[in-house]
């Protein structure tokens, strides 16, 4: 384990080192941008390392992992914040350990997670996930809704019992007019973020970047970034 830890310290260092950088060459305080760990994959014992060793935010995205790993970890202070694709049938299990679901992207979603914070008497922050590869009113092909839907949902969440509008979120498209631009994905969700702003002026999360384009989701402006491979390692299969 000394050696896992040690890896895993090196790598944080090396992910710290770069949102710094990056956020030195935008001309932003480094405390503008929160790094989330996500732990797809890993064990708990992982989890736990990267406690110890400061990190506060961690993620996960499928509820079946996710579930015993945040009961296994429930003595350590750390935020959960849950980024897959997310079915009805499992947000009674999410909301139990979750503090964030990043991806909100209908209002099915949103009445589910409102009925099941009330009965846990929780206070769930919810980020709308936004496809920027969908069509203007569309949904895209990982999970998220078209930056026409985001006011129409944003507005459900606000006025939903046991939820709070924190925020969008994205993951950088593969396919359409953004592929291969990150920045320009990344600039467009801060567009849509200001906008969303003047309705909602608490819902200031930007959640975008990952190992690959954190530079240039810092650049753009946001303010948290879910880094798994550059902290833990490649992952052993797709998650
Ligand atoms: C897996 C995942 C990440 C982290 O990706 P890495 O490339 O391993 O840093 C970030 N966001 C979401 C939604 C993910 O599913």
């Amino acid at each position: 384990m000394t050696d896992r830890r040690d890896e895993i310290a090196g790598n944080l260092a090396e992910v710290e080192e770069r949102i710094a950088a990056a956020c030195a060459a935008a001309g932003r305080p480094r405390e503008e941008v929160t790094l989330i760990v996500v732990t797809k994959t890993y064990p708990a014992q992982d989890v736990r390392i990267l406690s110890e060793l400061g990190v506060r935010h961690v993620a996960e995205n499928r509820d079946q992992e996710a579930a015993p790993k945040a009961a296994e970890c429930s003595d350590l202070p750390l935020s959960w914040h849950f980024v897959g694709q997310l079915q009805t049938n499992k947000v009674r299990s999410v909301v139990g350990y979750a503090d964030v679901v990043q991806s909100v992207d209908r209002s099915r979603l949103v009445k589910a997670l409102s009925k099941e914070a009330v009965r846990a008497g929780r206070e769930l922050g919810c980020l709308i996930q936004v496809a920027l590869d969908a069509g203007e009113s569309g949904r895209g092909e990982r999970g998220g809704v078209a930056p026409g839907g985001i006011e129409e949902l944003a507005d459900l969440v606000a006025r939903s019992e046991g939820l709070r509008i924190d925020g969008l979120m994205t993951v950088a498209p593969l396919t359409g007019e953004y592929a291969g631009h990150e920045q320009a994905a990344f600039e467009r969700l801060m567009d849509l973020s200001t906008h969303l702003r003047t309705t909602h002026p608490a819902a200031t999360m930007v959640s975008a970047g990952m190992s690959a384009d954190l530079e240039q989701a810092v650049a753009a402006g946001a303010t948290h970034v879910r880094v798994g491979t550059a902290v833990l390692g490649v992952r052993p299969r797709l998650g």
